[in-house]
């Protein structure tokens, strides 16, 4: 059979199983591949994805962030959006300068429903969704939301 040709024998770095993966550029570039790429078995890959999962799961917790719900590999990749979208909008209240303590005392209020807002997404697949957000769309949400407290 004609995929035997890009059948390749390697190691995994963790556990040293041997598998077998399929490389489809030219020989000698497979070779050097096999040899020098750190490769992981499937039930390494699991265990490492698990662990980084957890320990995210665990730092949001810690900031008031419920447990996801959804497939594991859903899970694994909205805790990693989740962790960039947090520091985005950190990075967002730290570059905010202030007229008066007024103004600084709506802004915080303004930030503590918009992380109440996101507390309440469980779904992994939100988080997803939500993967192209940037600073300005948050940035433009909280100015909504403080315009609602002003308002009330
Ligand atoms: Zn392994």
């Amino acid at each position: 059979m004609a995929e035997d040709l890009f059948t390749y024998t390697v190691k995994c770095r963790t556990c040293r199983t041997a598998f077998k993966v399929q490389l489809f550029e030219n020989h000698d570039k497979n070779l050097f591949l096999v040899d020098r790429k750190d490769w992981y078995c499937e039930k390494c890959k699991d265990a490492y994805f698990k662990k980084q999962t957890a320990a995210l799961t665990k730092t949001h917790q810690a900031i008031g962030f419920p447990e996801m719900k959804g497939s594991r590999k859903q899970v694994s990749w909205a805790e990693k959006i989740r962790a960039e979208l947090i520091n985005k909008v950190e990075y967002l209240r730290k570059s905010l300068t202030f007229d008066t303590s007024e103004d600084e005392t709506l802004s915080e209020k303004a930030f503590e429903l918009f992380f109440r807002e996101w507390h309440e997404k469980t779904d992994a697949k939100w988080w997803i969704d939500q993967r192209r957000t940037t600073v300005r769309d948050m940035s433009r949400r909280i100015e909504e939301i403080s315009n609602t407290i002003k308002k009330g």
